[in-house]
């Protein structure tokens, strides 16, 4: 027997339509080159409606892929409703790649237009004529003069805007299993991957996000989201600000430490989110800022050491909230809100060490590596974490069979290996690839670093696997020290022989002053293995 409740869509179009209407006078603050934009959410539907307008009259195509290659603006905002509000679909273009990488997912999605920041235009114009399938480069004006190249697909936002009426969306999606967004991932290993979110997969994640479990968030809220609007969907803040109510500060093109404090003191931010460079960047500076506001700070996309959270709680009272997801996942898999069994302040440090409770709609489980037989949760037990959900990718674009990412019964194989805990908590042990398998036995990149970062003089480390003769690997530390301080060799491994069994002690460390980073600001250990390639352990 079927239900009878109304088949009601769950697109873009709705979230929108909740954000003017329901919280009509909330504000999308954006920082500029040149100043401050202030905007609400009433407005951001009247913008999103002529973007619609400029979409139909450029003759894009009814399914056609649209790019964005922008900062976090109100006008890329917009785009994230305009776009998909019309059938159409918003690739968000991210301007980190590598040249080759960008020229590879423009073709991939076939995007028919993009719309850039002119401040960015520098960054994309030389590789225009290699961006074939583009037809019409429409330039967004910043206050960032940088010249207009002469390429007769340009054409200028402010101009096509001028004169376009506010198009009606409505009835324009009807499908929620329509593609609303593209986003590549990374690319760490090979190229880059699309992953096609869905109207409904968006609208779901959206509403999860809010969910006291996960972010909590509410019409009480000011937003500062550094993760960009191009990176992993933008962790939902393109949309779950609008079905909740929360102001939304948009940074802009300055993402420096500094500045984003500024930011979060002038504009009375409640909750910021950004990968941890970014917040170990701001340590230092936090004393010197009125962040009295904050409540909120979430960091995600790589592990949260612990004392990087803590280094926070003692200098402003709140300590970090650990997220963890991926681009494939939309990407929201756990968040370190406490549950109300951690009673303790020792219980809170140790769960907010984890990468947190497993979000409501999505399913996990931990697999043995060779069996693929279910792990217990017992917090002990480790194995290859695979997820399931309404928001997770079913199968990357434009390839014929969901492929060795999936499982048989379909979930994704999310290439990390984790324990799981009784109360629901991930521990993200490391990246399949990133593990240490010395003599047979595993070693975790991710607790070294953790132990490494402890220690008062380390400002950044990372952990990599270097081939060795008798163990086959050993971890190997590369270290960089804080400026001011000192570090010997010999002092390093003693704190580690303190905190970490005596085999998982590195073999030998290398001082580094920068740990090589990846298009979204992650540690690149592929950068470090090819680096210390030739060296080799024991
Ligand atoms: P890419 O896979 O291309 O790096 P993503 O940003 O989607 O791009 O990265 C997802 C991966 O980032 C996860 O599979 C995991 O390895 C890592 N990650 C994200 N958040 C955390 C976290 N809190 N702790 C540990 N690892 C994390």
């Amino acid at each position: 027997m079927l239900g009878l409740m109304q088949d009601a869509p769950l697109t873009t179009t709705a979230i929108l339509e909740r954000g003017e209407k329901v919280y009509a006078t909330r504000e999308i603050v954006t920082r500029t080159a040149t100043g401050i934009h202030r905007a609400t959410f009433a407005d951001l539907g009247v913008e999103v409606r002529r973007q619609a307008t400029v979409l139909d009259r450029l003759g894009i195509s009814a399914d056609g892929r649209v790019a964005s290659f922008a900062w976090n603006t109100f006008r890329h905002l917009a785009l994230y409703y305009s776009v998909p509000g019309t059938g159409r679909v918003l690739h968000t273009g991210n301007i980190r790649y590598f040249p080759e990488q960008l020229v590879y997912t423009f073709n991939h999605a076939e995007d028919e237009a993009v719309f850039v920041d002119r401040s960015l235009l520098g960054l994309l114009a030389p590789m225009l004529p290699q961006l074939t399938t583009l037809k019409h480069v429409i330039v967004m004006d910043d206050g960032v003069p940088t010249p207009i190249p002469d390429d007769p697909r340009i054409k200028l936002y402010e101009e096509l805007l001028a004169d376009a009426e506010p198009a009606d969306l409505r009835g324009r999606v009807t499908d929620e299993f329509t593609a609303a967004g593209i986003c590549y991932t990374s690319g760490t290993t090979g190229n880059p991957k699309g992953v096609v979110y869905t109207h409904r997969s968006q609208w779901l994640h959206a509403i999860a996000s809010l969910a006291s479990s996960v972010f909590g968030m509410t019409d009480a809220d000011r937003l500062l989201p550094v993760v960009p609007l191009f990176h992993a969907n933008a962790w939902g803040f393109a949309h779950s600000p609008l079905m909740g109510g929360a102001s939304l500060i948009m940074p802009g093109p300055d993402l420096s430490p500094g500045s984003i404090l500024s930011l979060i003191a002038a504009e009375k931010v409640t909750v910021t989110a950004g990968v941890p460079t970014i917040w170990m960047g701001a340590i230092p500076l936090l004393k010197d800022h009125d962040l009295s506001t904050l409540r909120g700070v979430i960091c995600g996309g790589s592990a949260v050491p612990v004392s990087l959270s803590e280094a926070w709680r003692e200098a402003i009272g709140v300590p970090i909230t650990q997220a963890w997801g991926m681009t494939e996942m939309s990407p929201l898999g756990s968040v370190t809100q406490l549950r109300s069994e951690v009673a303790t302040m020792e219980q809170e440090v140790e769960t907010r060490a984890t990468a947190g409770l497993i979000a409501p709609g999505v399913q996990a489980r931990i697999v043995d590596a060779i069996t693929r037989e279910e792990k217990p949760w017992d917090g002990e037990a480790t194995g290859d974490l695979e997820v399931t959900g309404p928001w997770v990718v079913r199968q990357y674009y434009k390839t014929d069979e969901p492929g060795d990412s999936f499982s048989p019964d379909g979930w994704l194989r999310t290439g990390d290996v984790a324990a799981i805990t009784p109360l629901g908590y991930i521990k993200i042990v490391d990246r399949t690839k990133d593990l240490v398998k010395s003599g047979g036995e595993w070693i975790s990149s991710v607790d070294l670093e953790n132990q490494i970062m402890g220690h008062p003089a380390v400002k950044e480390a990372a952990v990599i696997a270097l081939p060795h003769p008798k163990w086959g690997e050993r971890p190997f530390a590369c270290v960089v020290v804080r400026e001011g301080a000192t570090l010997e060799r010999e002092e390093l491994l003693g704190w580690l022989t303190e905190r970490v069994g005596k085999w998982q002690v590195p073999d030998d460390v290398a001082f580094i002053d920068e740990v090589p980073k990846t298009s979204v600001g992650k540690f690149s250990k592929k950068t470090l293995r090819e680096q210390f390639s030739d060296r080799s352990l024991g």
